[in-house]
């Protein structure tokens, strides 16, 4: 089932790529693995799929633990500073930037192991009390501060829409696309199993697709 389920996702994101004058090559697919053992992990990955993402530091430690290194992860969910050091040990990506105060406990511990930390800074473009991540009126000043961090290399901004229909998220996926632009930044994360067609759409260059693969 899960290859069939890939096959069918990855043409429609090629459908909504075309539709944004784009290609299936400029998306990048994140499957998201926080539903998933270590066996439908393997089944992904020798499927070609090589960009996972989890939202817990727990469950990711342990399955990068049983996964060849050839895989590059991507932490999605909110992180307190004293999982930074964890994060940053096996994150090539780090969605989830949603405090000046995370960024910094981030840039600390890249800094004692040699690395540059790409990170995507979160946005709560909906301003929904349930969700982290900046207001769009915070950004601004936040950015600024984050941007002079050395060992973090801000490449774009994440955001988690409302539970609504996916023409209702169009929105909020414009309003990121129209912060990309004005930020002047490369990657925009957004869209997940319910609504990754629009987000596209509307310009997302990175998804992060979980219970749409593993269903
Ligand atoms: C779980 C999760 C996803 C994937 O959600 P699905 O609806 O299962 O595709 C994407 N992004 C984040 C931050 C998540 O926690």
């Amino acid at each position: 089932m899960i290859e069939e389920n890939l096959d069918e996702i990855k043409h429609k994101i090629e459908s909504s790529a075309i539709r944004s004058g784009r290609t299936l090559q400029d998306i990048m697919l994140i499957c998201v693995t926080k539903y998933s053992d270590v066996d439908q992990i393997k089944t992904i990955v020798d499927l070609g799929q090589i960009n996972l993402g989890e939202n817990r530091i727990k469950d990711a430690l342990e399955k990068v633990k049983q996964l060849k290194n050839d895989i590059c992860w991507h932490m999605i969910g909110h992180l307190q500073t004293n999982k930074a050091k964890d994060a940053v040990s096996f994150s090539e990506w780090i969605h989830s930037v949603d405090s000046v105060k995370i960024a910094n406990a981030i840039d600390k511990e890249a800094k004692k192991i040699g690395k540059v930390q790409k990170i995507l800074i979160e946005v709560n473009v909906a301003k929904e009390a349930s969700k982290h991540g900046f207001l769009v009126d915070d950004l601004a000043r936040s950015f600024d501060e984050i941007v002079k961090l050395k060992n973090i290399e801000i490449k774009g901004f994440m955001t988690i829409a409302p539970v609504c229909s996916p023409e209702q998220t169009r929105p909020f996926f414009k309003e990121l696309r129209q912060l990309k632009e004005k930020f002047s930044v490369e990657h925009l994360s957004m869209g997940m199993s319910q609504d990754y067609e629009v987000a596209i759409e509307e310009g997302a260059t990175m998804v992060r697709v979980g219970s749409a693969i593993f269903r």
